[in-house]
């Protein structure tokens, strides 16, 4: 296991993002970032992409509903055989961290099992550690207790206003705890209605310094090509087939392996599963990319205009200027 680091921290004029380096042993990882997670690499195959998902650090995601999370903390083959699965996931020089996904009520509470998963954790030979939080208002206080130098908070596939203010106060006080947020959603829900903003593109001004992607969307019944959710590169929004191609004209404007530039045309070909795994894959390459742009804006101090200049995202601020 490395030391973990963040250094040379730029602080944002307007909004509370910054732009740091995130320094795990001999690596030097950018910051605000997207890292890939185990259903996106899963994605790689029916998406026809070979080359493996960037990435500087590897999230593995395990669901966890309570029997699953009962097995492993009482029965010692359940634990093995978890921990070498984990192991066999990515190449071994892969900085690795598990995140279980708790469903259907299971939790970690007691000592003695939060122990054991993170024997489970050392086991696997992962190489960052993770005690995992849910979005609480007791949560800020833990952290201040446990002088913790990363946190994960797992959003759960929703916006957690309160949540994410009571985060960036956090980092105000410590800007050198690298916060990871889990389980983003594609775009914002604010009070009863999506906005078609990309929320894992907004986090940064949150002070979120990196995130991936939710695992377990509710079950959109019947899944079809029509609601399966893409990242729009130029305004920064999740947008459905009939939007994609009436606002953008049938143009992906993305060079990402899975666009490769071409029309929207071939992107919603094939099953509606094969479709799904594009969708993953381009969402991650494509944000990733632009990500890019929003670490130079705010190292010039300039991430607001970034996102004002954003369709999405700009209307997203309108949004919450009038809510607060
Ligand atoms: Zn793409």
């Amino acid at each position: 296991m490395s030391t973990i680091q963040l250094a040379q921290i730029k602080v944002d004029s307007k909004t509370s993002a910054s732009q740091s380096e995130l320094r795990i042993g001999q690596l030097r990882i950018p910051l605000p970032n997207r890292f890939p997670i185990s259903p996106e690499r899963n994605a790689l195959k029916p998406a026809g992409v070979k080359e493996p998902l960037p990435g500087e650090v590897a999230v593995l995601a395990r669901l966890a509903p309570p029997d699953t999370l009962k097995r492993i903390l009482t029965q010692e083959d359940a634990l093995k055989s978890t921990a070498r699965f984990l192991s066999r996931e990515t190449s071994p020089d892969a900085v690795r961290l598990l995140y279980l996904a708790f469903k259907g009520g299971a939790m970690v509470k007691e000592t003695q099992d939060l122990k054991t998963i993170l024997d489970l954790q050392y086991l696997a030979g992962l190489d960052i550690i993770t005690v995992q939080h849910t979005v609480s208002g007791e949560l800020v206080k833990i952290l201040v207790k446990h002088e913790s130098a990363q946190i994960g908070i797992d959003l759960r596939g929703a916006f957690h206003y309160h949540a994410l203010r009571a985060m960036e106060e956090f980092k105000k006080k410590n800007p050198e705890v690298w916060l990871h947020a889990f389980q983003v959603p594609p775009k914002i829900r604010l009070g009863r209605s999506p906005m078609p903003c990309s929320q894992g593109m907004i986090l940064p001004m949150f002070s979120i310094d990196s995130f991936s992607r939710w695992i377990v969307p509710p079950p959109p019944t019947p899944l079809t090509k029509e609601v399966i959710n893409v990242f729009d590169r130029k305004g920064w929004g999740a947008l459905k087939k009939r939007d994609y191609e009436e606002i953008r004209g049938n143009s992906t404007s993305c060079n990402c392996a899975v666009c490769q530039g071409k029309d929207l045309e071939p992107f919603y070909e094939g099953k509606v599963l094969d479709v799904l795994a594009k969708a993953k894959v381009h969402d991650h390459l494509a944000q990733r990319n632009e990500l890019e742009s929003a670490r130079a804006s705010i190292r010039r101090g300039e991430f607001l205009s970034l996102l004002n200049s954003k369709q999405y995202p700009k209307e997203f601020l309108r949004q919450i200027s009038k809510e607060a």
